[in-house]
């Protein structure tokens, strides 16, 4: 039995943040999770320079111990877009980038071995008590509003004040206690595998995005990794798998072996271990994240991008933000629906901007002459390049593709 003021419920990104960040503010937490790490999460494994930047704000030296770790990682320094009409468009993250001198602008890294990187800085903080291998499934309210958790063989009992509940897309607080439902619209599924030998990976480790006709809305990705291996993925919305009848295995797979290009560079290439799946929670809606002594972050809260999949980064900021309410909540002893409004609120001002953009950027799907128009000029046009190289870092360049006059000055420049 375990009496707490905060208990996080999942030690992936978003709960690990939270427990290190309010480490940092001296604040004791119980972070919980059913798995022991270092363990396997299903995901593309790209780390984005927003994951860096909540590296940073961790602690300083977290990016800089990161990138010393060249067993587990990649630098990548940009996305190549593969258009349905076939043009490639290479977009890299920093315009006129050099490798030898800049700071890498994203990573890819397992995530058997990133969470672990995260939950080894975790196991150094004794502010943390991290309990693996419980799996919690009950969760009872008491008089006074905190919580009671407890496995399924009742090995654990938790007594909570405040509950931070981080346990990913699957997670049954959010369905069955904070009321949000999966809805296809806003909901998208993944496939992802591990092939080693794939050949014609960039050099700079930039990740491929293709858009191919025959599967869109979907797209099928490939994410160079280190010592000779590839993330290799599909996503497609859930409400477009069911109208299509999709089957992602299957689509997937017959794109590797007929694809001219793909049939080719997946020629000597091994599929090590299986093809796994897994649900992506889209935050291209506004959803409650918080109630009455808990707040929901990451997966758990619907926080990921519509437009590229990117959750980790999200799960991470979000985690920021609830360390920051939970400490709040301690100072003044308020741990009601009300009071946790502020962590909603600043959540989705730092987010919500570039959320809707991307829900409309998902949009540009359904116009596959638009997405190749653009794709088209920008590999002539190098002005065009560099202002979609730019928008990775400029939301309100990005601002720019949602006006329907950037794309009639594109077509008619
Ligand atoms: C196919 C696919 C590809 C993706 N590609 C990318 C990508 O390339 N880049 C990117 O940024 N994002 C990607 N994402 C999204 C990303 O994986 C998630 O957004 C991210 O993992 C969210 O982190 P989290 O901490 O909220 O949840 P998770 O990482 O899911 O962590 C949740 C934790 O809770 C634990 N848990 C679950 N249930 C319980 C329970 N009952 N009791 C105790 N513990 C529990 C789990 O063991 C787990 O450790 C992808 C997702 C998928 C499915």
């Amino acid at each position: 039995m375990y009496k707490t003021d905060i208990c996080i419920l999942g030690a992936g990104p978003g709960g690990a943040t939270t427990a290190l960040h309010l480490a940092q503010k001296g604040i004791s937490s119980l972070l919980i999770d059913k798995a022991t790490f270092p363990r396997d999460k299903i995901c593309g494994d790209a780390l984005s320079g927003k994951v860096v930047n909540e590296l940073r704000r961790i602690s300083p030296e977290l990016p800089e111990l990161f990138s010393r770790e060249q067993a587990v990682q990649v630098p990548s320094w940009g996305i190549h877009f593969i258009s349905p009409g076939g043009q490639k468009l290479s977009v890299p993250f920093k315009y006129n980038y050099k490798p030898e001198e800049d700071a890498p602008a994203g990573y890819i890294s397992k995530r058997i071995d990133f969470d672990n990187f995260l939950i080894e800085q975790v196991r150094l903080r004794p502010e943390i008590k991290l309990i693996e291998g419980a799996d919690i499934t009950r969760y009872e309210r008491q008089r006074d509003g905190s919580f009671t958790l407890s496995d399924k063989e009742g090995k654990i009992q938790v007594e909570a004040k405040l509950l931070i509940v981080a346990n990913g897309a699957q997670s049954a607080f959010t369905r069955h206690v904070a009321g949000l439902q999966q809805e296809p619209e806003h909901y998208c599924a993944g496939l992802r595998a591990y092939y080693k030998g794939v050949e014609g990976l960039d050099k700079d480790n930039f990740i491929e995005l293709h858009f191919y006709k025959d599967f869109l809305p979907g797209y099928f990705w490939v994410f160079p990794l280190p010592n000779g291996f590839a993330n290799v993925g599909v996503g497609m919305l859930s409400s477009a798998i069911s109208s299509k009848k999709v089957n992602l295995k299957k689509e997937m797979l017959r794109m590797i072996e007929t694809h001219p290009e793909l049939q080719k560079r997946f020629g000597n290439a091994e599929l090590i271990g299986d093809i796994k799946g897994y649900g992506l929670p889209l935050g291209s809606k506004k959803r409650s994240l918080s109630g009455d002594n808990y707040m929901l972050v990451g997966d758990a809260g619907a926080l990921i991008d519509p437009f590229t999949g990117e959750g980790i980064s999200n799960a991470m900021i979000s985690g920021r933000w609830a360390a920051e309410q939970a400490s709040n909540c301690l100072e003044q002893q308020d741990f009601s629906a009300a009071f946790m409004q502020a962590y909603d609120k600043a959540v989705y001002n730092r987010l919500w901007k570039e959320l809707k953009l991307s829900r409309q950027m998902q949009k540009l799907l359904n116009y596959p002459w638009l997405f190749n128009q653009v794709a088209n000029k920008a590999t002539k046009n190098q002005a065009l390049a560099e202002t979609i190289s730019c928008m990775f870092n400029d939301l309100d360049l990005r601002e720019r593709l949602k006006q329907p006059s950037f794309y009639f000055k594109l077509l008619f420049n």
